[in-house]
């Protein structure tokens, strides 16, 4: 064991939070474990040693991964000055540009001809680019912003499909020292509105439209629709012509890319801004309420975006093929997508359509045509190709893949040990990254080369991130308990404030525990000390005085063969406190079986009962036909509870499709 929690003989704390929690016993006890493929060993990037350095170095460790993963223009002489925090400044006296670290550097090495991206659009158009292209297209683009206004420190909303061009505006942003927010494609008017009016964007980037199932969408309208509504300080909008969707272009205000930055010069010098200057604003999913506006900034942010595409994904930019299946308008379209990859070198593939446009295959039929090597997707993605069922991946080729990664929720054992299997072949190490928009990068995770994965758990802390499970009273629990997941130690890609609201930032992260990021979720250490993520703590259970975690309820309906998905909340009882009620959307191959729906739901609450404990039952089982999710694929389980409890439901702002909660209410009506 390279990682454990205590310190042998470390007095325990006071009255451990976790010892009424009901443990997954079967799941954890009989769980099976999947070390790495000796190949895969031989070859990682990082081996045990990796730890070990970082415990022997402290913060020297990442200000050498700084050195040694980025290109600075003047380097630092001071590492982390958290002489004011939780206001921390890392490298503050370097500088550097971002864009020129995901571009030009490549180029300048010599690697030029190297393929950057690989687009490949719904209809099945596709376009690839080299280092060298996307320098020529990045330059350009930031010529063409400059011309309409946009210089350091300035906002642009970015309100893009997934399409190439929305990579090469970010960087282009990144390139001037602009702030790009990027505002998710699939959201409505109102929160482009609102994010355009919180940073006071100047200029708004675009498109005419995408594809979305086989039929063309259009998102100029919303730009339009929002800026009628305020957004004053927006001065032009740019388009990009995708689908040639007609649409109205306000004179002097709107302007087409092809007119401004097709035809702008190609010579365009990056601007060098310090490593504390802002990179973006990003807002949160809004999973548990109104979306903040997090701020990152440059040197740090980009050095452990690095280093987790060197050692967690253990990328060889010069052979892997690397495919993140996330939109930009998340996260994970920020860090490992539009930047980590980029800064090292990779090649990668960015798709724009959903998983089942044409057909269900589509996933894997883009990894086998491109040769994918590395999949980063979400456990969302997993769970709907499961209910689609393994013929459809049977019929791709699939052996181009040697490692596997997920994000955006715990993954249920079941769909890990089906992704291992179905997907991976059996012999893919997976990579569970617990992160949040808040981090900036993955936080924890296994280590592919090294890490003997236990499907569920996320498992340890990144080399160099201190991560602790405490309780109450924040001091660290034992193996066996589960607690509140903190993070102790200031890191690189720390966000550093809440845009304009610094006060906010203190009070959201950092006033539940002293000198600790609450990142608010729950989690466990189990017997070796790996951590598992509970889930939100907001949505831990209290059922007759135990605490249940929506995640492990969830994972044992997920392991029953007629369920796809299940989510969990804690309605309120008046005799039990809080009762646990389920909704699950059945298996394809369930549904058409037709089961009477009282039977079935007596069927599931048996089997909860079995897999977990008596207690965990849940009261009620409602079958629905689908769940609410925001874009980036999580349950908003708060809307779940509107039902449960029989309340008008809330704000579905960020919900992936605004009709499913009348669906769902629908559905429970007959
Ligand atoms: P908001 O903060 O507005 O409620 P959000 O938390 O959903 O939105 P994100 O930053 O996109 O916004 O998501 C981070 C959260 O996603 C984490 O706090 C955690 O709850 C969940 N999460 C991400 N990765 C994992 C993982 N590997 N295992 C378990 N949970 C995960
Ligand atoms: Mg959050």
């Amino acid at each position: 064991m390279l990682w454990r929690p205590r310190r042998p003989g470390q007095p325990p704390g006071p009255e451990p939070l976790g010892e009424e929690h009901t443990p997954m016993t079967e799941q954890n006890n009989d769980l099976q474990t999947y070390a790495p493929p000796q190949v895969f060993v031989d070859q990682a990037n990082g081996g045990p040693e990796l730890y070990e350095q970082a415990e022997a170095e402290g913060t020297e460790f990442w200000a050498r991964q700084a050195r040694e993963l980025l290109t600075w223009s003047k380097d630092f002489t001071t590492t982390l000055d958290w002489s004011n925090p939780p206001f921390a400044k890392w490298f503050e006296d370097g500088t550097l540009n971002a864009a020129y670290n995901a571009v030009d550097r490549h180029v300048e090495a010599g690697n030029g001809d190297r393929v950057a991206l690989l687009f490949e659009g719904e209809p099945g158009d596709s376009r690839s680019y080299t280092y060298a292209q996307l320098k020529d297209e990045v330059s350009k683009a930031a010529n063409g912003f400059a011309s309409l206004g946009v210089g350091k420190g300035d906002r642009v909303a970015v309100y893009m499909p997934m399409i190439a061009e929305a990579v090469i505006t970010m960087l282009a942003c990144a390139r001037l020292g602009a702030i790009h927010s990027v505002v998710f494609g699939g959201f409505s008017a109102e929160a482009v509105r609102s994010r355009v009016e919180d940073g006071e964007a100047k200029l708004v980037v675009t498109a005419d439209g995408s594809y979305r199932r086989g039929k063309p969408t259009t998102l100029k309208p919303a730009v339009d629709a929002a800026l009628e509504k305020g957004g004053d300080s927006v001065q032009h909008v740019l388009v990009v012509k995708r689908n040639g969707e007609d649409v109205a272009m306000t004179e002097g205000r709107d302007v087409w890319w092809h007119d401004v930055v097709d035809t702008a010069s190609t010579e365009h010098a990056p601007v060098e801004v310090g490593a504390e200057d802002p990179l973006f604003i990003l807002y949160t999913s809004g999973t548990t309420g109104k979306p903040k506006g997090v701020l990152h900034t440059t040197g740090g942010y980009l050095t452990q975006g690095a280093f987790s595409m060197k050692y967690t994904f253990d990328l060889k930019s010069e052979t892997d093929v690397y495919w993140c299946t996330a939109d930009v308008g998340w996260v994970t379209g920020h860090s490992y997508v539009a930047y980590g990859p980029l800064v090292m070198g990779a090649t990668q593939v960015i798709y724009e359509g959903t998983p089942d446009s044409p057909h269900r295959g589509r996933f894997w039929e883009i990894v086998q045509k491109y040769g994918v090597t590395i999949m980063y997707t979400s456990p969302t993605a997993i769970r709907t190709m499961m209910k689609w069922g393994e013929d459809i991946p049977a019929e791709y080729d699939l052996t181009s893949l040697r490692l596997l990664g997920t994000v955006g929720e715990a993954i249920n054992p079941e769909a890990w040990v089906w992704f291992h299997r179905v997907i991976g072949g059996g012999n893919c190490p997976i990579v569970d990254t617990w992160w949040q928009t808040e981090t900036g990068a993955h936080m924890i995770t296994q280590l592919p080369g090294v890490t003997v994965a236990k499907p569920g758990s996320a498992q340890r802390p990144l080399a160099g991130v201190k991560v602790d499970v405490v309780d109450e009273m924040g001091e660290s629990l034992q193996n066996g308990q589960s607690g509140f997941l903190v993070v102790r130690e200031p890191w690189p890609s720390m966000m550093r404030t809440i845009w304009g609201d610094d006060e906010r930032f203190v009070q959201t992260y950092w006033s539940r525990f002293d000198g600790m990021y609450f990142a608010g979720d729950g989690a466990r250490f189990d017997d070796d000390g790996d951590i598992w993520i509970l889930g939100r703590v907001d949505d831990v259970m209290n059922v007759s005085g135990h605490r249940l975690s929506t995640s492990e309820i969830e994972s044992a309906l997920v392991s029953h063969p007629t369920v796809a998905e299940a989510a969990v909340v804690g309605a309120e009882d008046e005799t039990t406190g809080q009762a646990v009620v389920a909704f699950v959307i059945l298996t394809d191959d369930a549904a058409q079986e037709g089961h009477d729906k009282a039977e079935l739901g007596e069927k599931l609450r048996a089997h909860v009962g079995q897999e977990i404990s008596p207690i965990a039952k849940p009261k009620r089982v409602l079958i629905v036909p689908e769940l609410p999710k925001t874009r980036s694929g999580k349950i908003m389980r708060r809307l779940l509870k509107d039902v449960a409890e029989d309340r008008p439901v809330g704000d579905v702002t960020t919900l992936a499709d605004q009709t499913v909660m009348q669906q769902i209410v629908d559905s429970l009506r007959d």
